[in-house]
């Protein structure tokens, strides 16, 4: 499969080379780096991509869940064209700020105020920051295999660059083990954060019980909870928090909620939000030159209002829940070891049984099946990626969705021995 694939992209492969003179392996991005070398791409419209050597594809990264949007919506075209017109980044407030905002906190319960950052990780630090610096305690709870961004990832691929605060490491889903953590450490912990699903660690769902023991115990405690919506919001009109019914202290968001341009915020309760009033005594500072720029404002603002409507969002999830229990269908039809994991638009391909499935096994998998998949559904024009997740994006039609299955099962039947 590599020969082929090599041989089939050789425009993205001299792009590849030649970035490499000004960029560490020639990425910005480590997540989009993959081998032998990652296609470049020229262009998106709707879920299909196009790339450097002229193959078409349809998207199924979807920007990692942040292109909700698909490539080309064109209200949110528009919205963007209109706000640039009229300059970007504007040095005040603008008109569109607080529209956005308030759609934030119609639409999510946790957020009875909220701030906007560029990005998720940004959100996710300044979250834990005003935690720690409200309860006056130092450390903050987070899981193995958990992502709140690039200086915050506590799974694959950590390094030392991902230690910007003390932290206590918990077993995600281990509710004992987490619940003695948090008694023994009550003291020292200010914030608890989460994904109520971890995403980047393979789409596995926390327990109903697990939530649950996390909400009583910090309310005990006295440590805030802090859910990372970043990726799952989109897996309900309300977020995953309205599936859950667990509200936390804060929370977070991110990706697609700038219609497509780069987008961050934290926000959650009032009394605990109304230490970032600049006019409030003992205010905590906040900056960020782009934070309330005009591109990101007007298009957020322009999907949530007239895009990602309640009956929008249970179309594209209700689509996504189809297509996992079509692709489960496959492994069992082929008689493979191999399941889905996921809730409604977002999810995971894992190449192991259903029950092995468990952060801890997803990440000292065995990879080999997964990249041969990955490159596989690349030559079948099924641009899905490299650790097997599949994010739908409101365009995506069940054809669509059709193809990735027919690619998939053509992979099953040629590697059934495997
Ligand atoms: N939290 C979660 C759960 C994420 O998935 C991501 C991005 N993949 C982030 C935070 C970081 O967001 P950003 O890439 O915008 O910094």
């Amino acid at each position: 499969a590599t020969a082929r694939y090599t041989a089939a992209n050789p425009a993205s492969l001299a792009r590849h080379e030649a970035a490499k003179a000004s960029l560490p392996g020639g990425n910005t991005r480590s997540v989009m780096w993959y081998e032998p070398f990652p296609v470049g791409i020229a262009k998106g419209e709707g879920v299909q991509l196009t790339d450097l050597d002229g193959h078409s594809y349809t998207d199924f990264v979807s920007e990692y869940s942040a292109g909700l949007y698909g490539h080309s919506n064109p209200l949110i075209q528009n919205a963007m064209r209109e706000a640039i017109a009229n300059g970007v980044a504007l040095g005040g407030p603008n008109s569109y700020e607080a529209l956005l905002a308030d759609e934030l906190c119609a639409r999510f319960a946790a957020l009875e105020r909220v701030r906007f950052t560029n990005s998720g990780t940004e959100a996710n630090i300044m979250a834990i920051s005003a935690a720690r610096a409200i309860t006056g305690r130092d450390k903050v709870m987070v899981f193995r295999e958990g992502y709140h961004g690039g200086v915050l990832l506590f799974g694959h691929g950590g390094s030392v660059l991902n230690l910007p605060f003390p932290y206590v490491m918990a077993d995600y889903n281990d509710i004992e083990g987490t619940e003695a953590l948090l008694r023994a450490h009550k003291d020292s912990i200010g914030a608890v954060i989460l994904e109520q699903m971890l995403g980047a660690g393979g789409c596995i769902r926390a327990s109903d019980a697990f939530l649950a023991m996390l909400r009583r115990v910090t309310q005990e405690t006295g440590a805030l909870l802090i859910f990372d919506e970043v990726m799952t919001s989109r897996q309900h009109f309300n977020g995953l928090q309205a599936v859950t019914g667990i509200t936390p202290d804060l929370m977070t968001l991110g990706k697609y909620i700038g219609g497509g341009a780069s987008f961050g915020a934290f926000g959650g309760r009032a009394d605990l939000m109304a230490r970032f009033d600049p006019g409030a005594e003992g205010c905590f500072g906040h900056g960020g030159t782009f934070n309330n720029n005009i591109i990101s404002m007007r298009a957020g603002y322009t999907g949530l209002s007239q895009v990602l409507t309640q009956e929008a969002s249970a179309l594209f999830n209700a689509l996504g829940a189809q297509l996992q229990t079509q692709i489960d269908g496959l492994f069992a039809a082929h008689g493979l070891a191999g399941c889905t994991a996921g809730y409604g638009s977002l999810f995971a391909v894992h190449f192991m049984p259903r029950e092995a499935v468990t952060p801890q096994a997803v990440d000292q998998a065995d990879r080999r099946v997964q990249k041969l998949w990955h490159l596989e559904m690349m030559l079948a024009g099924q641009y899905v990626t490299p650790r097997g997740m599949i994010a739908l994006a409101l365009p995506h039609s069940e054809a669509d969705c059709a193809g990735l299955v027919a690619a998939m099962d053509r992979f099953l039947a040629d590697h059934a021995a495997i």
